[in-house]
């Protein structure tokens, strides 16, 4: 397959070295250079390629889609912190393949699940109080991580006693109906996300941590095989589901939700 790099930041390169395992061709690197300009620019630098595979900053997002959409190339939106325009453009871009999502690693799938089990199992016996950890390398800009958003969102779907989520602390007596979701931004965590359920009288902790970049660059390349040819939009939830052809129904797999 020929592939487009969007962004070729710290996982334009994990994605790149992946690539040549599996074989693919790279047959654009798109840095800040060539992503500076209008939409009908940048599809210019896509039109060579069967997929672009996005990893840049959430402000970017509605301009690499539209540039897609353009060049009738399909593409893997990896990009965190972009808005509700995004989701316009994605709705808008007809007549080409897109999936998104904000953790292309497919350990952090079957976490999710594990989690989601947890929560079920937490509010059936009571008595723990539930909160989201994640930590990064100090160059992620946005907070709490496109993960821990989804984690939070789909711990609150499953415990009775949390109404809603916040991200950072309690500014002052912590809300027992709020679960809280913490963030640490430091070196060059690869990114790590641990779900707490404290109890009177012990603790319970499940976490998932990535080794590298590694990971979400393979994801990524999974992603971009499925879609090629593909028409519509797709979660990477989506997607996992089919490639490893697990039940789409499965709760615990949850709705998956881009910032
Ligand atoms: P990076 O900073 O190393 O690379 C970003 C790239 O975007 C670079 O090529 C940079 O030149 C370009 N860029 C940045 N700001 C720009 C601007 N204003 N205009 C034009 N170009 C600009 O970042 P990274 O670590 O590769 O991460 C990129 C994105 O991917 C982030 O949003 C991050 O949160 C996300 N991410 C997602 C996953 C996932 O699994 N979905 C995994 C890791 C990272």
């Amino acid at each position: 397959m020929k592939i487009a790099l969007v962004g070729y930041g710290r996982m334009g390169h994990a994605v790149e070295a992946q690539a040549r395992d599996r074989e693919h061709e790279i047959v654009a690197r798109l840095g800040r250079g060539e992503l500076g300009g209008r939409a009908r620019d940048l599809a210019e630098h896509l039109s060579d390629a069967d997929v672009a595979i996005d990893f840049t900053v959430g402000e970017l997002t509605p301009r690499v889609i539209e540039a897609a959409g353009l060049a009738g190339t399909d593409l893997v939106v990896g990009t965190t912190g972009f808005g509700d325009d995004a989701h316009e453009a994605m709705e808008s871009a007809g007549g080409i393949g897109i999936v998104h999502g904000p953790n292309f690693s497919i350990g952090v799938h079957v976490f999710f699940r594990i989690a989601g089990q947890a929560a079920r199992l937490i509010d059936g016996v009571g008595g723990y109080d539930t909160h989201v950890n994640e930590a990064h390398h100090r160059h992620k800009r946005d907070h709490p991580s496109g993960t821990a958003w989804r984690l939070a969102d789909l711990l609150v779907e499953r415990l009775g006693d949390k109404t809603q989520w916040r991200s950072g602390p309690p500014a002052e007596q912590p809300d027992p109906a709020t679960l809280y979701v913490t963030s640490v931004r430091a070196g060059e965590i690869p990114g790590s996300h641990t779900v707490g359920f404290d109890g009177v009288h012990d603790r319970i902790e499940v976490t998932h941590e990535a080794r590298g970049r590694d990971g979400f660059a393979s994801g990524a390349l999974r992603a971009a095989e499925w879609i090629h040819g593909r028409d519509g939009v797709f979660t990477f939830t989506e997607v996992i589901d089919r490639i490893l052809d697990l039940d789409t129904d499965d709760a615990d797999s949850g709705e998956e939700r881009d910032e």
